[in-house]
């Protein structure tokens, strides 16, 4: 099937007054923009992948002050397109809101940190990055990942759009610009010469509204035999393992290999390897270069994903529709687990305050009737609230002093490493509880 790339004006649909939220200030209508068309072939979207209701925007965690005024909700209505299968939300607010101030450190996880010392090691060998090469991250957060190239003396650079992060990154010495990366952007860069030999996205394509703009980008900056490396968490992996609650306003798109491969062919690169990751639940690497240049061997991986995805019924709508009632389903697991355990008098607290966490729990309908609190090792987040649930975010020392009979562990990708990190809680009967796939209560 053939993609033409067209610029589409977009449909605005806004509030009729201005909205005043206590977690982004003033909302104006322009600000709210809604898309019935596919951000990647423009067709019209008539099919829904799964309607996980109303939900807050959820990095938006709540200072006390904030706990007592209104709080706007939007819907998370996830669609998919029937001609690409690009599964995708309508967006709310711009980019700038979600982004300017963004919650997420990755430095705080250091299975993610070891994750990222792993791959600079990777690539470096792999590509033969020395001194006179030059590496650009999309979306590099704090420099958890880029501190790597600048340990080994290799040029690189950081676009980063959230402001705060940004500036952590630049305090550990990791040269970063505060932007939205775009073709604009990258346009400018490639105008000075500056064109990368690996240009790194990790987990940042799935937020990113202009979706053809930034691949575009890519394409522009992409030195002539340069390499791209693409992680997102795979749609296979999400609908199997029934991990919706990685579904949320921030993230705009979910990509199968079938999908991205259709992406990066209609803007001229070509994909030559992927890697299937543990990371975030199930996540696709992909590696790409310029559709001209021939100088790197496709891998077998590529065919073989290919067919596996194809086998199991991802370019089939029907696949696609099943999902909804798997998620039902979950939902009544995981409250049938908690009314039983509140009716016995047992304390459940959570463990975490990640996004994933907040979209779980408005869905499901979880407050503090059942979830007393969480904790969380980002101070950022201690002492605010989660979005929506109004759960308080503690340190983690609170679960020592409570002793709670079953942590709830939200970030359940990360499950490995808190268990053993919180191995204690055994030491008074407690028990861990994982709510993805399905509700899993671990002595
Ligand atoms: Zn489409």
């Amino acid at each position: 099937m053939l993609f033409t790339i067209k610029i589409y004006e977009e449909p605005i649909i806004g509030f009729p007054r201005k909205i005043e939220s206590p977690t982004l200030g003033v909302v104006k209508p322009r600000e709210t923009i809604r898309r019935h068309i596919c951000r990647f072939c423009g067709n019209p979207l008539t099919h829904s992948l799964v309607d996980l209701g109303m939900s807050p925007l959820c990095e938006s965690y709540l200072t006390e002050k904030q706990q007592a005024e209104e709080e706007l909700f939007y819907p998370l209505d996830v669609k998919v397109c029937d001609k690409c299968y690009l599964v995708q939300l309508d967006q709310y607010v711009s980019p700038e809101h979600i982004f300017t101030e963004y919650a997420y450190f990755s430095s705080f996880s250091d299975s993610w940190l070891k994750h990222a010392s792993d791959y600079a090691d990777m690539m470096v060998d792999r590509f033969g990055l020395g001194t006179d090469s030059f590496v650009v991250e999309l979306g590099s957060n704090d420099g958890y990942l880029l501190k790597n190239f600048v340990a080994k003396n290799i040029p690189c650079l950081g676009v980063e759009p959230a402001k705060n992060v940004a500036k952590a990154a630049k305090k550990i010495g990791v040269p970063t610009r505060v932007k939205f990366f775009d073709s604009v952007v990258a346009r400018k860069m490639a105008d000075k010469g500056k064109h990368a030999d690996l240009i790194i996205g990790k987990n940042v394509l799935a937020q990113v509204p202009g979706l053809n703009d930034f691949v575009e980008g890519i394409k522009i900056l992409l030195k002539p035999d340069g390499v791209v490396t693409i992680e997102f968490p795979h749609l296979m992996a999400l609908m199997e393992q029934n991990q919706y609650d990685t579904i949320y306003h921030e993230h705009f798109c979910y990509f199968s290999y079938l999908t991205i491969e259709k992406i990066f062919t209609a803007h001229g690169l070509a994909l030559f390897d992927v890697e299937e990751l543990s990371s975030h639940g199930g996540s696709l690497r992909i590696f790409a270069g310029h559709a001209e240049d021939g100088s790197k061997p496709v891998s077998n991986r590529i065919s073989q994903l290919r067919e596996k995805e194809l086998a199991a019924g991802y370019a089939d709508m029907e696949t696609y529709t099943r999902f909804g009632h798997q998620v039902e389903e979950s939902k009544r697991a995981l409250l049938s687990f908690l009314i039983q355990a509140k009716r016995e008098g047992k304390t459940v607290v959570g463990y975490g305050a990640p996004g994933k966490g907040n979209t779980l729990l408005n869905y499901c309908g979880i407050r503090k009737d059942f979830l007393d609190f969480t904790v969380d090792r980002s101070p950022y987040k201690q002492g605010k609230a989660l979005p929506g649930t109004h759960i308080p975010i503690y340190p983690v020392e609170k679960i020592d002093e409570v002793r709670p009979d079953y942590v709830l562990i939200l970030p359940w990708n990360l499950k490995e490493e808190i268990m053993e990190q919180m191995a204690r809680i055994r030491d008074w009967g407690g028990k861990f509880v994982i709510p993805i796939p399905t509700t899993t209560v671990i002595d």
